[in-house]
């Protein structure tokens, strides 16, 4: 590992460029005044400032909104095909471009940011397919002469509210399907990394979608009330952490919205003594440590059967080893936490294990590290002996913090995941099928792996959690995503026949 030690320097943040909103095809500074600071989390500088909106500004943004929809609304679906297409060749052709800036705000190494990019990509693939997916059904004679048929329709103005740690992939779970459907979007990206929001805003522009179709408005609670209050949006879907969620999906829901609320998650990778251990290892560290363990899906819980755990322990501490931590633009295999009031709550995590009396087998605090000394670092760490009490485990740590839990047998750790507040992802590694079988179908979870430590859905299904990693019912994408955008309506049809006149007040029969 080489350690540049670069000193970092304070910048003056008043002369900083300013992100703003995205407001019918331009960029808005907003009249709020306030600003939030923007880092780039490998060398510890703010780069940039970003505004937060104030309520005016935010009706603003939502009301060019609404304006524009009616006339998208309308389009037809061969055009609205095009333009997704075409934002689909853009975004292909041009994602190393959105990588880079995704690295430089949130610190993830370039390969990861790209595969973010590509992932979410899969979602506008699928959403170009839209003629398809907004087809209704028809039955002719349901009732003598009586024909009835089925249309689903946009819903408006909907709001998307997303997280730091995927600036592009998460937006992208909805907006394709959103705009797809007919609908106008608001994206509120997460104030600490909102620069990808406004690339992709641009890139819509250049695809052809009228303006206004697609809006960012860049800010903080204060910004996010004002969608979920304004009568004009008609459905919230948000990513965060679990408080955040459950806020979101009540006081949306209380203003008569549809909301899909996804929440925060502790993973549990399980691995049975049939298992490929290598493999697991390998599994263990990809899900641990990608993405420095800032993903929703990332394997923070190891469940290890007791007579594989030393073998399995040792495989994973070796391959940590050989991980080189740094700058994301390096090459490196992991980048820093995206701020430093993060990186500090990892550690605090790291010091709570140790003092319940976990074993802290590689600590990931004041390492060397391929990159400045003022980046917000913490390098992969590695606990065993946790036990269901600890706050390492009762919490989501959301960084490069994986913890080993012993069982003695499968039952024990499924009544564990079962036992767990969240049911985001989980994952069993072995070479028996029955096993694997009694799990998928046992476990309380919305998204699971076999022998797949990140169990993310491909685009055409739906990805959601259960219990705390969800609230509302709706999951993201594939077609669920596309119901969520769309209402339902039945038309019943009957062309006039002299022989069904004459008064009848009874409930209409089907003869
Ligand atoms: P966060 O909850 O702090 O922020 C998410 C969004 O909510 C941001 O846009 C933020 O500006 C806004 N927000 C924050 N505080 C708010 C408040 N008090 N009132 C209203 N809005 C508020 O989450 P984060 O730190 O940006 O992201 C990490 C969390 O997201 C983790 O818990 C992670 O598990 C979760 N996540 C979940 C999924 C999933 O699919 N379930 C995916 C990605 C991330």
């Amino acid at each position: 590992m080489t350690a540049t030690q670069q000193a970092t320097t304070p910048t003056a943040t008043t002369d900083l460029p300013v992100v703003g909103h995205w407001i019918d095809g331009a960029i808005g500074a907003g009249t709020s005044g306030r600003a939030a600071d923007v880092y780039d989390p490998a060398t510890g500088q703010v780069t940039k400032r970003v505004a937060l909106a104030s309520r005016e500004d935010a009706d603003a943004v939502i009301a060019a909104a609404a304006k524009a929809w009616p006339a998208w609304r309308d389009i037809s679906l061969a055009r609205r095909t095009q333009v997704l297409f075409a934002f689909r060749e853009l975004l292909n052709a041009r994602k190393a471009e959105l990588a880079e800036i995704i690295t430089s705000e949130h610190g993830k190494v370039l390969a990861d940011a790209l595969g973010e990019v590509s992932r979410g990509q899969e979602i506008v693939e699928f959403a170009c397919g839209l003629s398809h997916l907004l087809k209704g059904g028809q039955t002719e004679n349901a009732s003598t002469g009586v024909d009835v048929s089925s249309i689903r329709q946009p819903l408006g103005v909907v709001g998307v509210i997303s997280p730091f740690n995927f600036p592009a992939m998460v937006p992208m779970w909805f907006f394709p399907m959103a705009i797809a459907a007919g609908n106008a979007v608001v994206l509120k990206p997460s104030e600490k990394d909102p620069s990808a929001s406004l690339w992709l805003a641009r890139l819509w522009q250049e695809a052809g979608l009228p303006d206004g179709i697609f809006n960012v408005l860049q800010g903080d609670k204060v910004a996010v009330d004002a969608l979920l209050e304004s009568p004009s949006v008609k459905a919230i879907s948000f990513v965060g952490s679990t408080p955040i969620a459950r806020y979101v999906y009540e006081v949306a829901t209380q203003h008569g919205k549809r909301v899909q609320a996804l929440g925060g998650a502790k993973n549990h990778m399980v691995v049975l003594p049939d298992a490929d251990l290598d493999l697991a290892a390998d599994a263990a560290v990809n899900g641990g440590f990608g993405s420095a363990g800032e993903r929703c899906m990332a394997v923070s819980a190891l469940v290890a059967v007791d007579t594989i755990a030393d073998e399995l322990i040792g495989k994973i501490k070796e391959r940590i080893a050989g991980l080189r931590t740094g700058d994301g633009r390096r090459g490196c295999d992991m980048g820093p936490l995206v701020t430093g009031a993060h990186r500090d709550k990892v550690v605090g995590y790291i010091e709570q294990g140790v003092a319940a009396g976990a074993e802290l087998v590689v600590d990931g605090r004041d390492k060397l590290v391929d990159g400045p000394v003022g980046g917000f670092w913490v390098t992969p760490t590695l606990f065993d002996k946790v036990t269901t009490d600890m706050s390492i485990y009762t919490e989501e740590i959301f960084g490069p913090v994986l913890s080993v839990l012993r069982v003695k047998t499968f039952d024990e750790a499924i009544d564990m995941i079962n036992a767990n507040p969240y049911g985001n992802g989980t994952a069993i590694f072995t070479n028996d099928g029955g096993a694997a079988r009694r799990f998928q179908h046992d476990v309380e979870v919305g998204m699971v792996g076999i022998n797949v430590p990140v169990p993310v859905p491909v685009g055409y299904y739906s990805f959601g959690g259960w219990k705390n990693s969800l609230f509302g019912d709706t999951h993201a994408h594939g077609t669920e995503g596309m119901h969520f955008f769309t209402r339902g309506k039945v038309v019943t049809t009957r062309w006039l026949d002299p022989s069904h006149g004459g008064i009848n007040l009874g409930f209409p029969q089907n003869v």
